[in-house]
């Protein structure tokens, strides 16, 4: 199916071919029809599917006939993160750009008072963060005239505790207006959410559920906690990744391996949420462009990055909840390129990993890295410790943080060196 076939009018069908799109993904092509036909929508599809262009392209041509002297607020897009809002903005743009419809981008830590001048000149389109939308209607956006609500990432923005925006924002619309849910996961949250908001959805499934991308190589790499950071420079170095994405759990250990990775040569940059939105943009920019090598990402700061033929992504530590290692991966190996996805996992992670086999249903291969194999002695002390853990869970999370009771003359500042260097532990 090409996208003329879907009935995508010309302006649209061009900037498709500016961007070099040939084929309708599978969310696009089934997507596509059902938005023009105004059928709510409940989607399971992941980032990387194409789904913006799913919802965005049908939208823009529904919207197509614009009053440039009166523009009317028809259609809200809701997305967990400022990232993905402004990509989701991005994209539209880019979408849109021989039409004479206007978008806003409603994020918070932005200035609500230019906002709120964008949105007085008039748009069509808003791209919005839960909190920051409600915002507005508490100001007097007005919204009565919405036709289209779209649900980004829902089982991310109900994670994040956007359950109670979304609720208050619903009723606000007018009774009549289309809804279409996308998501990641079909959790019994957004399944709950689904029922308030949608209207006799058509459903789309895209993939297994939770399952990831078929493109992506899996792989595990068993490594003990203290080695991990090591580990990481010495793939990076000697597999020559160019750019790869390495995900952290906390805050805390994405600052240490900003830190400790550039004493290897590295360049880093590093997304949190508390790295001020200007800095993570900028960071984002200088990534995509190939000057830094590395993107140390936690979950939440990372939801929204898109970054287009990505081939790794790095689990330095694997995620706190299963369903995040979905998301994580599915940043490479995007609209069907291939990708690597490599999980560090240390003693403490052989139950968490477990977890994500179960959510995934599929398993991920393990292996050892020569010169990294785990040390069978501090195995056995941890296994105690672990099984402790799952006992009675009240294993200090501080013990389990990268490199504490390393010595820092231990650690070898040279990849290459630290091959052949005998374990810390000896
Ligand atoms: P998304 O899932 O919307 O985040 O899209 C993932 C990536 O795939 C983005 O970089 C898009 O630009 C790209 N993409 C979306 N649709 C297509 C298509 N039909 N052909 C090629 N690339 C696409």
């Amino acid at each position: 199916m090409s996208f003329q076939k879907l009935g995508l009018i010309p302006p649209l069908l061009h900037a498709i071919d500016d961007l070099g799109y040939e084929n309708p993904t599978l969310i696009q092509n089934r997507a596509i029809p059902l938005v023009l036909a105004k059928s709510d929508l409940f989607a399971t599809a992941q980032t990387g599917t194409g789904k913006t262009a799913a919802f965005g392209l049908p939208i823009l041509q529904k919207l197509r006939k614009v009053d440039t002297h009166n523009r009317i607020l028809k259609a809200v897009i809701l997305s967990p993160t400022r990232e993905l809002s402004i990509q989701i903005f991005e994209d539209l743009k880019n979408f849109s750009k021989y039409m004479e419809i206007e978008l806003a981008v409603l994020v918070g830590g932005k200035d609500i008072m230019s906002q709120q001048r964008t949105l007085k000149e008039g748009v069509e389109i808003a791209i919005a963060t839960p909190g920051r939308f409600l915002e507005h209607t508490e100001q007097g956006l007005d919204v009565k005239n919405v036709e289209i609500l779209v649900l980004d990432e829902a089982d991310r923005m109900l994670d994040m505790g956007f359950a109670k925006d979304i609720r208050k924002i619903h009723p606000l619309l007018p009774k009549k207006h289309q809804t279409l849910l996308f998501s990641a996961t079909y959790s019994d949250k957004v399944r709950k959410l689904s029922k308030l908001v949608l209207q006799k959805p058509a459903f789309i499934e895209t993939s297994k559920k939770n399952s990831t991308v078929d493109t992506i190589n899996q792989i595990a790499y068993k490594v003990d906690t203290a080695r991990k950071a090591e580990l990481l420079a010495y793939l990076i170095g000697s597999r020559n990744f160019e750019q790869v994405l390495v995900f952290t759990k906390t805050k805390a250990s994405a600052n240490e391996l900003f830190e400790e990775l550039p004493k290897d040569g590295l360049s880093c940059g590093l997304i949190h949420g508390d790295i001020p939105q200007a800095k993570r943009l900028k960071t984002l920019a200088q990534f995509k462009e190939m000057k830094i090598r590395v993107l140390i990402a936690t979950d939440i700061a990372s939801r929204g990055l898109d970054i287009e033929e990505l081939p790794y992504v790095i689990n330095y530590e694997l995620p706190a909840v299963a369903e995040d290692y979905v998301h994580r991966v599915g940043r490479t190996g995007r609209a069907g390129r291939d990708g690597e996805a490599i999980s560090l996992i240390d003693i403490y992670e052989k139950f968490d990993i477990k977890d994500i086999e179960r959510v995934i249903g599929q398993k991920i291969p393990q292996d050892v890295v020569e010169g990294f194999e785990p040390d069978p002695n501090i195995r056995r002390k941890d296994v105690d410790e672990v099984k402790l853990k799952s006992e009675h869970k009240k294993v200090e999370k501080k013990e389990r943080s990268y490199n504490k009771n390393i010595p820092r003359s231990t650690k070898s500042r040279n990849a290459k060196k630290r091959k052949t260097t005998k374990r810390d532990s000896k």
